[in-house]
């Protein structure tokens, strides 16, 4: 169904589209399609509700927000399990995405209530400024499969909170989990069309409606660089504000005073999660040659332990895919790799055995001998592959790193608080784990430079990317 000025309803044409569980080729449900008369609807019915929704108290929309946090945690397990079923993760992460999700309604339900404005001293003895911020207006949001939960609440929490309503056009492989956060507000009493869901095959069609209806003053979108600029190219005609959250191609620098052990174990687990489909995952993984065997040993070590399957499977570490076409396309890079001299130390293979040939599974794959003519060097890889590449000290590591068009996470692991410092100044990304795999949080701005988009999303950024500044220049008798 989709949900239109709070009501569940079918499309104008009654039409309907399946969704399926990637692990296993199995129909999992069904939802509406939306067409462009149902997102004519949803942008009226976002319009309608934004006049009296903005209007609200800064405490009233806090007080949804931390209901739906409430709700969502309460439901929590029921989410995973939808999650891990239709997008393919296994359960542990399910559960972690979750909470991270669920993690941005309580951060923007505080943030809801520290919207300030600013007096500023004016050269004028009669003149007095005044500055304040007030909500966009209507917001399409656009978002992906990889992360069909937390990608939704990272822009639905800022953006009503900020006191905007919204249009949601999910990806159309994981429709299931938007219709489950979207139902959590639907039952938390938020009123009519301040959230509104557009379930589609069809999304050319609905962004279009998005892009082009005036009254949509804002488009949040997440999803890969190619599509991020036809979207933005777009929304410069109406000159809409847009927030883009875009592609990725991460290096991860092992340095020389590195420990080797660590550095594996941390590639071991952000390289695989979510079967490598992360915008922040390790794309090209540069090691000292001082520590390259002992990194490369215990890495295959830890990559051969893990266990392909279905998410829903709590022994299962690693899941399918999204679809055939991924499993071709890391298929291709790793064929590329291979006929240009890259060595497969383990992986390298789609996985037919058994059950596993009726989903979408890759063999966990480490490459070494990569250099910079191969495929997987150059592009977004999105899928369950480390390659490496074994750097000496003639090298400049971090012109290396940063020679991409893309600019969204960048890891370093050394020892060395001098090395540490200076690469995380060095590093043309927007966010660096130094020793860490895990820079992402409520609290913490998330966002990529270059092509990786343009924005924040989380943090006291995240509101801002929903607000207008407006400036009163006073002048008294
Ligand atoms: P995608 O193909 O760009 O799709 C993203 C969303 O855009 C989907 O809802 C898709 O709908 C929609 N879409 C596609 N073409 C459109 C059009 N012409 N008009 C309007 N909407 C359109 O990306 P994806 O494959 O779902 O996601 C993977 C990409 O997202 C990767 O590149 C990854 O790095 C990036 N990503 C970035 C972040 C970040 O925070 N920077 C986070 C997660 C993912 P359909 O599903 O119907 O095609």
């Amino acid at each position: 169904m989709l949900y239109i000025d709070g009501e569940w309803r079918a499309g104008k044409r009654n039409e309907f589209f399946t969704v399926t569980n990637p692990a296993t080729s199995d129909e999992i449900g069904e939802v509406a399609n939306a067409e462009k008369i149902d997102a004519e609807k949803a942008v009226d019915a976002a319009s309608k509700a934004f006049t009296t929704w903005s209007k609200t108290t800064a405490y009233e929309r806090s007080k949804y927000l931390s209901d739906a946090y409430n709700l969502m945690i309460e439901r929590k397990e029921d989410i995973a399990q939808l999650m891990s079923e239709e997008q393919g993760k296994p359960l542990k992460a399910s559960r972690n995405e979750v909470q991270y999700g669920a993690d941005f309604l309580l951060w923007f339900a505080e943030e809801a209530k520290r919207v300030y404005g600013e007096v500023i001293p004016s050269a004028r003895k009669n003149q007095r400024f005044i500055s304040i911020k007030q909500p966009v207006g209507v917001v399409g949001a656009i978002t992906p499969w990889n992360y069909p939960v937390s990608m939704l609440t990272r822009k639905l929490g800022p953006a009503l909170a900020a006191g905007c309503t919204v249009v949601l056009k999910p990806a159309e492989q994981t429709p299931l989990c938007a219709k489950a956060i979207i139902k959590i507000f639907h039952d938390v009493g938020l009123p009519k069309g301040v959230v509104n869901l557009l379930s589609t095959e069809n999304p050319e069609e609905i962004g279009n409606v998005l892009l082009t209806d005036y009254r949509v003053k804002k488009i949040t979108f997440t999803g890969s660089t190619a599509v991020g600029k036809k979207l933005a190219a777009k929304a410069a005609e109406q000159v809409k504000s847009i927030s883009m959250e875009l592609g990725g191609h991460a290096p991860f620098l092992v340095l020389k005073d590195a420990n080797p052990e660590h550095a594996a174990k941390g590639v071991s687990l952000i390289k695989y999660l979510n079967t490598g489909q992360a915008c922040i995952s390790p794309n090209r993984i540069y090691v000292h040659e001082s520590v390259a065997d002992e990194f490369i040993s215990v890495l295959k070590t830890r990559v051969e332990k893990l266990k392909a399957g279905s998410g829903l499977d709590e022994t299962v570490t690693i899941g399918p895919l999204v679809n055939r076409k991924e499993i071709e396309k890391v298929d291709n890079q790793v064929k590329d790799a291979k006929e240009k001299g890259a060595k497969v130390i383990t992986g390298g293979k789609v996985l037919t055995e058994g059950n596993l040939k009726k989903g979408n599974f890759y063999a966990p794959t480490i490459l070494s001998g990569i250099t910079e003519e191969m495929k997987i060097y150059q592009e977004e890889t999105f899928g369950p592959v480390a390659p490496i590449v074994i750097y000496n000290d003639q090298d400049d590591i971090f012109a290396m790193a940063n020679d991409t068009n893309y600019g969204l996470a960048a890891y370093v692991y050394t020892e060395n608080l001098s090395a540490a410092m200076h690469a995380f100044e060095a590093l043309n990304f927007g966010i660096i784990g130094i020793n860490d795999i895990n820079p992402t949080s409520a609290a913490a701005p998330f966002g990529g430079m270059n092509e990786s988009g343009l924005g924040r999303e989380g943090a006291r950024e995240g509101i801002e990317e929903y607000l207008e500044t407006k400036l009163g220049g006073f002048q008294l008798n």
